[in-house]
């Protein structure tokens, strides 16, 4: 088009978000010992906690919905997947699972031993929390650079280190390790994308070593979005085709239909292997539902029939990539520290370099997120000391993570650049304030260190 456009849709239903005070969110924040995820939502202004299950439905999977055929064995919601799963993702195999970290555990599974080590670029935490429950190592092999939120900006931050992978294999033995997963994108080191050369090069490295290759691919469309505009000699193809391209390099991928299937529940391990899919089938069964349902809705199914396919649109994904990156540009433009470039789905800003003066241990990335809830009630998450830090599983000592972010994810086709802004303003008052800000002290964890930041919580320094 000619001139600068806008979003790709117009408003169709709208809900109502709430208005609080100071006092209300102090009261609130106490309550909750301080874990924004134990905060009620309807005390929520904007909600950036999470872009998962978050999407706005477009009035095309709002008719699917009613087209659900809730029956049990082979109904005709899963074939309408299944056909849109095979014509965007190019999978033949497909069992549909109730969530992302439904897909993690079948993964988990099938594809890790006790002992034995699951390559990532960066593992997600409900796939590394079902493979620490089963006993399995894991081992986060992006590029250095992708771990440092104060690197600079590169296209492809979230690219596996062969050179580590290599090493890793050679000091350990083949058969210590037990499969190869890349994350498009990663979403914890900021979303950051995986170039098509990185998953080619992955790719051959576990076939050379006869390991199996497997992706996450909650995020494919956005990275396709960044291949495309990133990488060379993709400028003219389709989102579509980079999709099925990057998915033709792996075995199994498993996926969160709750981001790029743009809908609010659901998920899917897909694969070309008939024996893993058995498999599969028979997890699925016991945990899930029966292998067409997966835990779904008939009606769920239906409308992650055409998010999947409304996920690839080229305009949609300019829109939305675009959006974060106008946040992640007026955040620089205040001189707030944020991981560069902006990734997919939200914008991390870097609490080592927001609160230099708060120690990784007084949880400062922790501290921004209740500083911003309690400053204008937008809720953002933590991804550092405490949702990364734990337990060294041998030695018991607490670890500390690299990363030290709050995560501001964007829900898919639900704000305008108007709430952007208000971001933007509350960050930049809690910067100018920085220095009269302290940590928290951690006085609850669960089991389950890897996940603990779900329930944890803290008082105020
Ligand atoms: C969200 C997410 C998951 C887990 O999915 P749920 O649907 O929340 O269970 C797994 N992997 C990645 C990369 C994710 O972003």
């Amino acid at each position: 088009m000619r001139f600068q456009t806008a979003e790709p849709f117009r408003i169709k239903m709208i809900e109502h978000v709430k208005k609080t005070t100071f006092e209300q969110r102090a009261e609130w924040l106490k309550e909750a010992q301080y874990n924004v995820f134990r905060v009620k939502a309807e005390n929520v202004y904007i909600d950036c906690l999470t872009d998962s299950g978050t999407s706005a439905m477009s009035k095309n999977q709002w008719a699917a919905l009613m087209m659900g055929d809730e029956s049990y064995a082979s109904c005709d919601s899963f074939f309408r997947l299944e056909q849109s799963v095979h014509q965007t993702y190019g999978m033949p195999l497909v069992q549909p699972v109730h969530q992302g970290r439904a897909a993690d555990y079948l993964l988990a599974k099938i594809y890790t031993q006790p002992g034995k080590i699951a390559i990532g670029n960066m593992h997600f935490d409900t796939f590394r929390g079902n493979a620490e429950v089963l006993g399995a190592l894991v081992e986060d092999l992006v590029f250095d650079e992708g771990k440092d939120a104060a690197s600079p900006a590169s296209p492809f931050k979230g690219n596996m280190d062969i050179a580590k992978c290599e090493k890793l294999i050679a000091e350990k033995g083949i058969d210590q390790i037990s499969v190869i997963i890349l994350t498009v994108t990663c979403n914890n080191n900021g979303g950051q994308p995986v170039s098509m050369q990185n998953i080619k090069d992955v790719a051959a490295l576990a076939r050379n070593h006869n390991i199996p290759f497997v992706m996450d691919i909650a995020r494919i469309a956005e990275n396709a979005y960044f291949i495309k505009t990133r990488e060379d000699g993709y400028y003219d193809v389709d989102i579509v085709d980079i999709v099925k391209e990057q998915l033709s390099y792996c075995e199994t991928a498993v996926m969160s239909a709750k981001k790029d299937g743009l809908v609010n529940i659901g998920g899917l391990f897909l694969t070309r292997n008939q024996h893993i899919f058995a498999k599969a089938n028979q997890l699925a069964i016991v945990h899930e539902g029966f292998i067409t349902y997966g835990g779904l809705a008939g009606r769920d199914m239906d409308a992650l029939a055409v998010g999947i396919k409304e996920a690839c649109d080229f305009d949609y994904l300019q829109y939305r990539v675009g959006q974060v990156e106008y946040l992640g540009n007026q955040l620089k433009e205040k001189g707030i520290p944020i991981i560069e470039p902006p990734g997919g789905h939200g914008i991390y800003v870097d609490a080592r370099r927001f609160f230099p003066h708060i120690p990784q241990h007084d949880f400062p990335a922790q501290r921004l997120v209740v500083a911003l809830y309690q400053e204008s009630g937008i809720r953002a998450v933590e991804l550092g000391a405490c949702a990364f830090g734990g337990k060294d599983p041998i030695t018991g000592e607490a670890t500390w993570p690299q990363l030290e972010t709050m995560r501001i994810a964007i829900s898919r086709r639900v704000y305008t650049n108007d709430h952007l802004d208000c971001i933007v303003n509350a960050l930049d008052y809690i910067y100018q304030n920085r220095d009269s800000y302290k940590g928290l002290k951690l006085v609850f964890e669960g089991p389950i260190v890897s996940l603990r930041h779900f329930t944890a919580g803290f008082e105020l320094l």
